[in-house]
């Protein structure tokens, strides 16, 4: 079953077309990147697979289940990091996520394995005393994926999880997050609009002015569309273009 099923999808803000029709579906445990410019319609996305926004048209479902008429098992399912960061820079990484677990209905019995199993999981056990206006970036980061990960969901969502991180952390993220697809079948869509966090193997959405122009694995889509994939970004993105 697809961990993500996106059909017909679109959404305008007014007058404004932020996202034209589009479809594609994502596998179970594969590492996604949705790669588009500024203001390609990336976090409007998100925004409309989380139920921030409410379905204008098209049919999202999360793990079999449409997010408009089972939103409950739907949102069960999935995790996310938005793209601006919303820990609680005075709390501790435990404090920050005990919240979290207590919103989710976990008893404290049930909710101390599960936050032992994250901040084992996220490589923060040592840390989890520390406050989060103490860590760096890479490890903020961390705190927030495995609070978006204490429910176990299937599908995890990142907006632009590498903004603000050195080279050395964006890599070590990008690795990391692909551990999970593959070690824990967990299915990532990580979006970006930097090319050098797509690797071959990925299965790639490039979009661009609200639209879906390529989707793929990436060495295909690459050499579909220009060679490498930085010249077949540069030409399915170069303005005016309509592939
Ligand atoms: P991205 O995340 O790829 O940078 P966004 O989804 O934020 O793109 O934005 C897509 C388009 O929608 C842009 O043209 C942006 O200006 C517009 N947009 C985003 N949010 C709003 C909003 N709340 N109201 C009106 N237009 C918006
Ligand atoms: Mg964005």
């Amino acid at each position: 079953m697809n961990a993500l099923e996106v059909s017909d999808l679109s959404f305008a803000y007014g007058a404004r077309e932020a996202l034209k029709p589009m479809s594609f579906s994502l596998p179970a445990g594969r590492f996604a990147a949705l790669l588009g410019p500024n203001g390609a319609g990336k976090s409007t996305l998100i925004a409309l697979l989380t139920r921030l926004y409410d379905l204008q048209r098209g049919d999202i479902r999360v793990g079999g289940h449409s997010l408009q008429s089972s939103p409950r098992p739907a949102l069960r399912q999935l995790g996310v990091v938005f793209q601006q960061s919303t820990l609680d820079l005075d709390l501790s990484i435990e404090q920050n996520l005990r919240y979290h677990l207590a919103l989710h209905g976990f008893s404290r019995r049930q909710g101390s394995a599960r936050l032992d199993a994250e901040l084992t999981r996220q490589h923060l056990t040592e840390r989890r005393h520390e406050r989060v206006r103490d860590l760096n970036g890479g490890h903020r980061r961390r705190v927030e994926i495995a609070r978006a990960l204490l429910h176990e969901p299937r599908l995890l969502l990142l907006d632009e999880p590498s903004v603000g991180l050195d080279p050395a952390s964006r890599l070590a993220l990008g690795l990391h997050i692909r551990q999970l697809c593959s070690e824990q079948g967990i299915s990532v869509l990580w979006t970006t609009h930097l090319l050098d966090e797509v690797q071959p193997s990925d299965d790639l959405l490039i979009v661009h002015q609200g639209r879906l122009v390529a989707s793929g694995q990436a060495d295909a889509v690459s050499q579909e569309h220009g060679g490498t994939l930085g010249s077949a970004f540069t030409r399915l993105t170069a303005s005016g273009v309509r592939p």
